[in-house]
């Protein structure tokens, strides 16, 4: 058979758009034949419309490979005239540009999660996996936000992890919620055996901070997984 992943690039269809929170969509779209991917590997993603074939962006996916369907989990900008508010108006049926499978963050062993916003995605494919394979024992999840209302798949995330998921949220609308942030203090408390590995996807300030809190609780780099 052909190997589709090293072809350039594939048309498919929207099959359905979903709000996710105000400003995150889940988009469900065909899968090409052959299209294969590991749970946190991404994609660059374009429309395929007169002018924005060429537009491109990374995303992740947040389905598993076995699924029938690709699903995107993609934060809207709708201040930034980029591609995500142009993904933002597409409707099912319009199609979108798929190309080559990429990415680094991939499950090594059982560790923490420490994710940033839409950072969660290569996660959330991580996580659905391991439920799927019944190996989730080990793992946590530290999960930053601005507020409640930010949080993506909170319901999902919790079910899959239960007690070993937490939420960090800086500005909690809730006021009985406290405002937290993941700093050294935090993380001191999750720092695991000499084996525990430290998985970590967010904004490039939030894993910058993140690496070094770590690495001044002296985990190894080589324990440290992020995109690279
Ligand atoms: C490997 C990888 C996987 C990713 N996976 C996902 C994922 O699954 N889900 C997800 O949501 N994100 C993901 N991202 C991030 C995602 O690719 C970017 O957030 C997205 O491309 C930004 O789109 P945008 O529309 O803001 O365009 P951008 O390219 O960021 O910006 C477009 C234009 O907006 C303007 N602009 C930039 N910043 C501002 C600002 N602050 N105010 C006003 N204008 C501004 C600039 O002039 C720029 O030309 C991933 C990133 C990587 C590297």
């Amino acid at each position: 058979m052909e190997d589709l992943n090293k072809a350039n690039s594939h048309i498919v269809k929207i099959l359905s758009v979903e709000d996710v929170t105000h400003n995150v969509k889940r988009f469900t779209v065909e899968k090409p034949l052959g299209y294969k991917f590991i749970p946190g590997q991404a994609t660059d993603i374009s429309i395929n419309k007169p002018g924005l074939e060429t537009t491109v962006g990374p995303f992740t996916f947040t389905s598993l490979n076995q699924s029938e369907y690709l699903e995107f989990t993609i934060k809207i900008y709708k201040e930034h005239d980029g591609l995500t508010s142009k993904l933002s108006l597409l409707n099912p049926m319009d199609e979108l540009i798929v190309h080559d499978v990429f990415g680094t963050i991939r499950y090594k062993g059982p560790g923490v999660f420490i994710a940033g916003g839409a950072g969660i995605t290569p996660f959330l494919a991580i996580l659905r996996q391991l439920k799927l394979e019944n190996s989730l024992s080990g793992n946590k999840l530290l999960f930053a936000n601005h507020n409640e209302d930010d949080v993506i798949n909170k319901a999902e995330l919790k079910y899959i992890l239960g007690n070993n998921y937490l939420d960090v949220l800086k500005a909690p609308l809730n006021p009985e919620n406290r405002s937290k942030t993941i700093d050294k203090a935090l993380l001191k408390a999750y720092i695991g055996d000499q084996n525990t590995w430290y998985y970590i996807c967010g904004p490039d300030a939030f894993t910058a901070a993140m690496v070094d809190h770590l690495q001044n609780l002296e985990v190894l780099r080589t324990k440290i997984v992020i995109e690279e």
